[in-house]
């Protein structure tokens, strides 16, 4: 592949900026297997290593293709640290993204919330600062284009990167860490207690990202897709841990290895559990569910089993339930893709918008990756499935009545994991069917 290269330096106020072009090429349509086009960019000349005061603070691509829905679109820094830019994101009509930019302080809000064509500066998926590490610069910078579904080809005109001073400028952190442990607190205004996380779902996501299916509709017939974001709004990370314990039902087996009925592996998880005594951080491990390599298009990374659960309900008389779709358990990838801040107020729970202001121990824990070793949700995290992710649905029974019905996503439903308030753990949300039963049965 050609590459043009150009280095442009501005010099304004004695702080540079420096801006590096690249050309794209064609992306590879989905047939079968995922393959991710790799569009490299040599860096040279960039004077300081990555870090919160000088780092990546831009992130701009130019893409035609006829289903921009169907891309997952990453950055690969030198180190290997890889941060989502933008996935599957865009209605079906979707297929520009026209001079899009990545910015941790996007303007435009979040790229999973924009619309076609994108133009302007978004918060990526991902965030960007995971970036700005420590490492060195110089090298081989790599964007990375997955097209998860078939029959839509299109390109990468161009990208580019920008480092400048004050890179990500949102980030708040509290400062509360492992190995700063005086700056965390208790909930109780103490200094001795447990820091547990306590994970809710974030309103907004599911309500601005819900659409029904037909049942001839081509895709996804006789769904029900919507999207759900878990943040951690308690006082210390949701944590877990592989042993390299792996299983196939009872059986113990070496490694992530498909099982003889076709499933992966399971490894058990333990949850690390943070408690803040005098100053001082200690943690215990404790017994958790278990993950597995998930070869989903996308996906290709290691789940946590169980960890959500979807349900459709219509409520009778005297508000009792009754269950239309028996619950589906769908598994996730636990890292943060989202802060929240105060720019925007996403991270609303029963009425209460949470933010670097009011999470204590903001920040704690840092969760870049989807690695069988170590995943989770920081204090103040999020981690995002959008609707057109795998997984994110329900299948409508064939002789559903259109009506108003009641959606329900519980968090840990087999309650496998410890954390401070158990009740948020269950967010339900009117929905109303209005596309089956065309005949009007
Ligand atoms: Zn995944």
């Amino acid at each position: 592949m050609k590459l043009f290269v150009f280095l442009f330096f501005f010099l304004p106020f004695c702080s540079f900026s420096q801006v590096i072009f690249s050309q794209g090429g064609a992306i590879t349509d989905f047939n079968g297997i995922v393959r991710t086009d790799t569009f490299r960019v040599q860096v040279n000349n960039v004077k300081e290593n990555l870090s919160p005061t000088f780092g990546l603070s831009k992130v701009c691509i130019n893409i035609y293709h006829e289903k921009i829905s169907d891309l997952k679109i990453e950055i690969l820094a030198p180190d290997g640290t890889r941060v989502w830019l933008t996935n599957r994101n865009g209605d079906e009509s979707a297929t520009l993204y026209f001079n899009t930019c990545f910015a941790s302080n996007g303007f435009s809000g979040f790229v999973h919330q924009g619309k076609y064509p994108f133009t302007g500066e978004y918060i990526p998926d991902g965030r960007l600062e995971f970036i700005n590490n420590g490492q060195n610069p110089n090298g081989e910078w790599k964007i990375l284009i997955a097209d998860l579904r078939e029959g839509n080809t299109g390109s990468l005109n161009y990208f580019s990167l920008q480092f400048e001073k004050d890179p990500n400028p949102n980030s708040a952190q509290s400062g509360c860490s492992e190995t700063n442990p005086a700056a965390c607190k208790c909930p109780d205004g103490t200094f001795d207690c447990v820091l547990l996380p306590d994970l809710a779902i974030l309103e907004r996501f599911t309500q601005s990202q819900i659409k029904e299916y037909a049942f001839d509709d081509k895709e996804y017939p006789g769904q029900l897709r919507f999207a759900a974001t878990i943040a951690n709004i308690g006082s210390g990370p949701i944590e877990v841990s592989g042993n390299n314990q792996w299983f196939c039902g009872d059986q113990k087996v070496e490694g992530s290895i498909v099982c003889p009925n076709g499933e992966y592996s399971r490894q058990k998880l333990t949850q690390k559990v943070y408690e803040l005594h005098n100053q001082k951080i200690t943690s215990t491990l404790v017994e958790a569910g278990s993950n597995y390599y998930d070869s989903k298009p996308g996906h290709n990374h290691f789940h946590v089993d169980s960890w959500v659960e979807f349900r459709l309900l219509k409520k009778t008389f005297f508000n009792k339930r009754k269950i239309i779709c028996e619950g589906t358990k769908v598994s996730y990838c636990l890292f943060d893709n989202g802060i929240c801040n105060g720019v925007d107020s996403l991270c609303k729970v029963q009425g209460q918008v949470y933010t670097s202001q009011n999470l204590l121990n903001y920040g704690f824990g840092s969760f870049a990756d989807c690695k069988s070793g170590n995943q989770g949700i920081s204090v103040g995290g999020y981690d995002t499935y959008g609707m057109l992710y795998e997984g994110q649905y329900l299948d409508l029974p064939k002789n559903l009545k259109n009506g108003v019905y009641t959606l329900e996503i519980e968090i840990d439903p087999e309650k496998k994991y410890k954390e401070s308030n158990r009740k948020n753990n269950t967010y339900s949300q009117e929905v109303t069917i209005s596309k089956q039963n065309r005949n009007g049965h």
